[in-house]
């Protein structure tokens, strides 16, 4: 293929052309000065039909229906749209993802709980207690900061895993590093930085033959790549729901558990609306019954209203086209940044089998043209130190405007 700047562009008009989704762009509210989104994978861009979905809810749902709409619409909700997401993006059956809290809190309940359940398992063995939690070294902050917090909390060492900037988590380098003593490993399924999609089901098998358990933080990967929890064998996963999944600045996160954990599932933070009769007011808590119990207090409802209009679009188009095109936005991007930035690093995986929706390439002037082009409405984002990361969202991103974004950032750069 040709890298001449003229003919790499005019290939945009081709690429949409033939693009099965190109429809789907124009079911997003456009932006006042938008010329290029290259962020998709920090904030979504809000589906079109969110404005009449937010109007009609608060009319029928909350004006009209009042106190009585917990019971008759909104406690079953955080479940029932879990069930959703997990059919359409998670390969998960249903009854094992709740929509619940941010990201880090269920992050923080995950975790906490699968401490909880190994070290009952050791107390009614004989061998040693396991006493390590795994994370990467340059893992996404909030997930690092629980680790942390968790390890001080309850007297355990974190065993911190080198990866390369342009990779992430492997089979070698968990079967390296996850042992006898591990309790649980918190891993991304694909990187914030470099993008790298692990071999999810692999690095899965690794860590549950060491008879420890994996949280997988999914927040670059929902809705970006296609998942399969339950054929994995998956322990726990959580993810964003305001990325690829297009929910809002605030949107509340999901979580996944697999149904053999259900019966030891303990909710470090137990509320009435996880518990088995939330309005009976009994005293003592007794748990719902599964995923259900990860409820704590009340489920933001209003906010999961933009979530589902998302999740319906990729219910409408299927995880394998909205994968398909991710494959070909973020090729067409790395021809163009070699191209047009032959003085960037491209740190993300060139084997497309291996990468997400995004990609970071990094170059000594980074920040001050990322804050440049912010300015003329084309929009990618800035990762320390000097990384400028491109974040592709299948469903809202046409050809024509990774061309017109990188051909900015080119400029922006020089
Ligand atoms: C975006 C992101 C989060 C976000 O956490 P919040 O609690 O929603 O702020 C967590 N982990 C990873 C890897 C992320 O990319």
């Amino acid at each position: 293929m040709s890298s001449n700047p003229a003919e790499l562009r005019a290939r945009a008009a081709v690429l949409d052309a033939a693009d099965p989704l190109a429809a789907y762009t124009a079911h997003f509210v456009p932006g006042d000065d938008l010329v290029a989104y290259l962020d998709g994978n920090s904030l979504g861009r809000p589906v079109a039909s969110v404005p009449a979905a937010l109007d009609a809810f608060v009319r029928t749902e909350w004006a009209g229906r009042l106190i009585r709409g917990w019971d008759e619409l909104w406690l079953t909700r955080p479940r029932e749209l879990g069930d959703r997401i997990g059919a359409a993006c998670l390969g998960a059956a249903s009854g094992q993802t709740v929509v619940a809290d941010s990201t880090t809190v269920l992050i923080f309940k995950l975790l906490r709980a699968a401490i909880a359940d190994q070290q009952a398992a050791d107390a009614r063995s004989t061998g040693t207690a396991r006493d390590e939690l795994v994370v990467l070294a340059d893992e996404f902050p909030t997930d690092r900061y629980i680790v942390e917090r968790l390890a001080v909390d309850h007297g355990l060492t974190v065993r911190w895993v080198d990866a390369p900037l342009d990779a992430g988590i492997t089979p070698e380098l968990a079967a390296a590093v996850v042992g006898p003593r591990t309790i649980a490993a918190l891993f991304s399924g694909v990187a914030y930085r470099s993008a790298w999609w692990a071999d999810m089901a692999e690095v899965t098998r690794v860590v549950r033959a060491k008879n420890a358990r994996v949280v997988w933080d999914c927040s670059h990967a929902v809705g970006s790549v296609p998942l399969e929890f339950d054929a994995w064998g998956v322990d726990y996963a959580v993810g964003c729901s305001y990325k690829y999944l297009n929910g809002g600045p605030g949107a509340p996160a999901w979580a996944y558990v697999a149904e053999r954990h259900h019966a030891s599932l303990r909710n470090p933070i137990p509320g009435w609306l996880g518990a088995a009769a939330p309005f009976s007011m009994t005293e003592g808590y007794s748990p719902a019954a599964g995923v259900g119990s990860l409820v704590s207090g009340t489920p933001p409802i209003l906010n999961m209203v933009a979530l589902t209009e998302m999740v319906s679009l990729i219910e409408a188009a299927g995880m394998a086209a909205i994968r398909e095109k991710s494959v070909a936005l973020t090729s067409y991007a790395i021809e163009l940044v070699d191209a047009l930035i032959p003085a960037a690093t491209v740190s993300t995986p060139r084997d497309t089998a291996r990468r997400g929706s995004h990609l970071t390439i990094d170059h000594p002037n980074s920040a001050v043209a990322v804050q440049r082009l912010w300015a003329q409405g084309v929009i990618p984002d800035f990762r320390h130190p000097s990384g400028v990361r491109i974040g592709l969202s299948p469903l809202s991103t046409s050809f024509a405007e990774v061309e017109r974004g990188i051909r900015a950032l080119a400029d922006a750069l020089s």
